[in-house]
Formats: structure tokens, C-alpha cells, sequence
């Protein structure tokens, strides 16, 4: 019996990453699920790979009339919706205070918080009582990395969104939640080469109590629960994924006395 037997959900950036990663484990728990990115050859390959359980559709998270398409076309392929996990997100170039342009950052702002609440907007019509709603924030909103204004900024609005959101949707039965990863193992960081993904790893494991980075899987079972009835009763709160980065940062090697 899976967590999921019967739901529906709806994942943006599901043909990448944390979003393909949870896709593929909401398939393997009974759900059928729709895909969204902007990759029709990363679309098509997930969808052919994951069969009929899954919808792919070109939609841009960006354009609520776009969200509001893909969301009308899934319901009428699988007949309702339970789970939305607005998890598309950009981190794009970086936005140093003196060189950055603006179509840069609002770039990053449109798809990381405009995005996420039109898409959220478009599903609620669909949504009923104890449907659940997930977002994706990142440790970047809290841990002041150099030079990602726009990136960090992002996401700290998308946590404050949750809670927001969740004080509008409790009335309704509908959860609202954040999942918060730290450095994971995605194509966001641009490292395709593998000696690249290793040089990164490498760079940033110091500084993780863990000392490594997380899988996708990883953070794609923290999407089920929150996805699932087993959180229930858990609404308007971010669980982060990040290793320990954000809570025990004195337990990371770098401070590990020989
Ligand atoms: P990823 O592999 O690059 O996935 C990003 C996904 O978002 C892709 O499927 C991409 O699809 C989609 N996307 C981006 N812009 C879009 C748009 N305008 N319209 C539709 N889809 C769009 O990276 P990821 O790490 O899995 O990222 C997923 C989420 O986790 C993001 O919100 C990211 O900010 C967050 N996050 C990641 C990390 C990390 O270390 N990996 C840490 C903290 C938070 P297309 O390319 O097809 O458009």
C-alpha cells in the first residue's frame, strides 16, 4: 500500500532534480503525478520513462496563464488534484551589489515568488480539504552567501509566502509547508562534468556537519511526508534538508579540532 494510493499531485520542475527525484517516488507510492518544466526533451524522457501514472507538460512557472493551463490539463487527464509542490526555481547568474542588471534579478524574483504563488493560485480551485501544498525554499534565504541577493531574497519571501498562505488555506483544510534543502546534488549548480560536481562537493563539504552534500531522493522523501496524511497536522512550517548546515554549523569538519 503506498502513501499516495489514489492522490494526484502537481510538481513544476518535475523533469529535473529535486522535482524528477520526487516525482518518480510519488509514482513508486500510488500517485499519479504531473510534470511541468520548460525542457521538452527532458519531459518527454521522464515521461516515457515513468509511463502512464505521468502527465508531462511544457508549462513556464513564470506565466500564471501557462500554470493555469497545465493545472486544467492534469485534472482533466487524472480527474482531480491532492498535492501541488511548487518547486521550479532558478539560482541564474549570480547578482553582486554593483554589477547586477536588473532583468537579472527580476528574473530570478518572477520565477521564484511570482511563479510559486500563481501557481499555487492556479491549482486552488482544485484543491479540498486535506489537499497539501509544498513549496521549496533554500538554506541561501538564511545563511547570507555572497552575491545572491535576488536567489536568497527569493526564497525568503517563499517561507514567509507559507506561512501566509497557510493562515488563508487552514480554513479550507489544505496544508502549506516549505521544504528548505541545502546543497543537493542537482543540474542547478551547473557542474555537468563530473570532475566539476566533485570540485563543488569537495569545496562545500567542509562546512556541512554531514560532510557532503544531499542526494535528490533524499529530499524527495522529506516531499513525502510533507506530501502524505503521516504530517497531517503539520501547517505553515518549513523542514530543512541541508545536513545540518543551517542548525549545527560548529559540528562541520571545519571546526573539528584534529
Ligand atoms: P534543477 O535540477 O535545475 O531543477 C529546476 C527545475 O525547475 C527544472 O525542472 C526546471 O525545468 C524548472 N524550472 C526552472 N524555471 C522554470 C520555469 N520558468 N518554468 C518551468 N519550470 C522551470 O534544480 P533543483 O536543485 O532540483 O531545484 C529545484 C528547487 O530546489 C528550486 O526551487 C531550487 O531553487 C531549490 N533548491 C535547490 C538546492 C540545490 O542545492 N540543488 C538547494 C536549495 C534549494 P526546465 O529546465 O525544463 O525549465
Amino acid at each position: 500500500m503506498g502513501k499516495l494510493n489514489g492522490k494526484v499531485a502537481f510538481i513544476t520542475g518535475g523533469n529535473s532534480g529535486i522535482g524528477l527525484a520526487t516525482a518518480k517516488l510519488f509514482v513508486a507510492e500510488g500517485a499519479k503525478v504531473v510534470i511541468t518544466g520548460r525542457n521538452q526533451t527532458t519531459l518527454s524522457s521522464v515521461a516515457e520513462e515513468l509511463g502512464a501514472n505521468v502527465l508531462a507538460i511544457k508549462a513556464d512557472a513564470a506565466d500564471p496563464a501557462s500554470m493555469e493551463n497545465a493545472v486544467s490539463s492534469g485534472v482533466a487527464t487524472f480527474g482531480k488534484l491532492d498535492i501541488v509542490f511548487a518547486n521550479a526555481g532558478i539560482a541564474a547568474a549570480p547578482t553582486p551589489l554593483g554589477s547586477t542588471e536588473l532583468s537579472v534579478f527580476e528574473e530570478i524574483l518572477k520565477v521564484n515568488v511570482t511563479g510559486v504563488f500563481f501557481t499555487v493560485q492556479a491549482a486552488l480551485p482544485y484543491l479540498k480539504e486535506g489537499a497539501s501544498v509544498i513549496l521549496t525554499g533554500s538554506t541561501l534565504a538564511t545563511n547570507g552567501g555572497p552575491e545572491r541577493s535576488a536567489y536568497a531574497a527569493s526564497k525568503g519571501a517563499v517561507s514567509s509566502m507559507t506561512r501566509v498562505l497557510a493562515s488563508e488555506l487552514s480554513p479550507r483544510g489544505i496544508r502549506v509547508n516549505t521544504l528548505v534543502p541545502g546543497a543537493t546534488r542537482t543540474p542547478i549548480w551547473g557542474k555537468s562534468k563530473p570532475e566539476e560536481a566533485a570540485r563543488l562537493e569537495a569545496a562545500l563539504a567542509p562546512a556541512i556537519p554531514l560532510q557532503r552534500m544531499a542526494d535528490p531522493e533524499e529530499v524527495a522523501k522529506v516531499a513525502l511526508f510533507l506530501a502524505s496524511d503521516d504530517s497531517s497536522y503539520v501547517q505553515g512550517t518549513e523542514i530543512v534538508v541541508d545536513g545540518g548546515a543551517a542548525a549545527a554549523p560548529l559540528g562541520a569538519p571545519i571546526y573539528r579540532q584534529g
